[in-house]
């Protein structure tokens, strides 16, 4: 595999390249020809097609065309789009043996299975690509998936973070070098943080300086960059020309419009992370990062949250991407997320559905590749029990998921319980 790799990448370009490391190769039959029949279809821009049908070949969708048959898979009746895309999934993270958090976990056979099972849980509740800022055990699960050892999602992986410390994270120059670093393990992004956790107040932990460095080599090296930011380290890293700014929790609407000028994107948490906290507290509480007056600060920061999303919505050419944060008890509930937006954020449901397809596409450079149901695009097709858009709870209700043309699910609506992916 590796070796099939490296020689196609003498022969290629590097965008050909890069583009071999993120597709699957978890190959479906070659030539294979699948149609599927579909009443409603979101095409993942924000268009509705009605009664059509996709064609896919091997793992690329070829055409969508009314008259194709025959028809292989008859989603008629159910709410057909493509795979979501979460652009913040810690997929490592678990609980440990004693069932408390055991952060992204270790190496060990049971942390092994446990991410796997996190991958798998994810792919079933309609996530066909994640990002995961980032952890290096993200690395080897993976290039199992791309190898088609185990079954899962898309991952994109920051590896290692930058984590500020003030003067302690280092010179410029030791900043770059620490990026450099990243991409040489084989980083696909850069995951920066430049404030502390909400929970201990937010405040700002690397300069301005050091984030112009950070971004400014990661984007030499052709390199993305997420940067976790609330309050006035959203203003620096926009400024310091960064992809995306995660969570953004108290930055003010003048911050929000020069992310708008600026092309910068914001993926904000409307509920499904703190709920996730507050339901597993007894899991989090007294592990690393987790005390109890961060819990309290929790209910706070949850309503701040709720009202940051409603004012980003309002802030005309925001691009507002959809990601959860999902840690240990969130994986497979990504969707929860998606209800929180429309329910707290005042999100239209289309525009969160599309926020998850073909922008979530753009934020990660792969809007050629995936995020929208057309002709070339990688065939990652979910269907939903349900209609969002009169009800976002249809989110819950993953009936169907394609992914690079593979099928991994197909079950009776009847088959979905009331609260899918629930983790033991
Ligand atoms: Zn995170």
């Amino acid at each position: 595999m590796r070796f099939a790799k490296t020689v196609a990448c003498i022969f290629s370009v590097l965008s050909v390249c890069l583009l071999g490391q993120r597709i699957s190769s978890q190959t479906p039959v070659a030539g294979n020809r699948i149609v599927i029949a579909a009443s409603t279809l979101f095409d993942g821009k924000g268009h509705v097609l009605r009664d059509t049908r996709v064609v896919v070949s091997g793992s690329k969708i070829v055409a969508t065309d009314a008259k194709a048959g025959p028809v292989d898979y008859d989603l008629r009746g159910l709410t057909v789009l493509p795979g979501w895309i979460d652009a913040h999934a810690h997929i490592t993270w678990i609980f440990g043996k004693d069932g408390k958090n055991a952060g992204m976990g270790g190496t060990s056979q049971e942390d092994t299975y446990k991410a796997a099972s996190n991958a798998w849980l994810t792919l079933m509740a309609g996530f066909t690509t994640i990002q995961s800022p980032g952890s290096p055990n993200d690395i080897p699960l993976r290039d199992s998936i791309v190898a088609g050892i185990i079954p899962g999602p898309r991952i994109l992986t920051a590896a290692e973070p930058l984590i500020g410390r003030g003067a302690q994270s280092g010179t410029p120059d030791e900043i770059r070098a620490y990026v450099r670093k990243q991409k040489e393990a084989g980083a696909d992004l850069i995951k920066i943080f430049a404030s502390q956790s909400i929970r201990q107040g937010g405040g700002m932990t690397l300069s301005q300086e050091q984030l112009n460095a950070a971004c400014d080599e990661a984007k030499k090296l052709g390199l993305r960059t997420l940067v976790h930011a609330y309050k006035e380290a959203v203003r620096a890293a926009t400024l310091a020309g960064c992809t995306e700014i995660e969570h953004g929790t108290m930055a003010t609407d003048e911050d929000l419009k020069l992310m708008a000028e600026k092309g910068t994107y914001l993926d904000p948490q409307a509920g499904l992370i703190i709920e996730n906290y507050l339901l597993h507290k007894g899991q989090y509480i007294g592990t690393s990062g987790y005390t109890a007056e961060g819990f309290e600060a929790m209910e706070k920061v949850l309503s701040l949250n709720h009202e940051l999303v409603q004012r980003a919505t309002k802030i005309p050419g925001l691009k507002v991407v959809f990601g959860t944060d999902a840690v240990a008890g969130s994986h497979g509930r990504n969707a929860e997320e998606f209800i929180d937006r429309v329910r707290d954020g005042g999100v239209e449901p289309m525009a969160a559905m599309v926020s998850a397809n073909s922008l979530g596409a753009e934020a990660l450079g792969m809007g050629d590749q995936i995020g929208s149901i057309a002709p070339d695009l990688q065939a990652d097709i979910i269907a939903l029990d349900g209609d969002p858009l009169k009800d976002i709870t249809a989110v819950r209700r993953v009936v169907f998921v394609m992914k690079g043309g593979i099928v991994y699910k197909n079950v009776a609506r009847t088959a979905i319980p009331a609260y899918a992916g629930v983790q033991p």
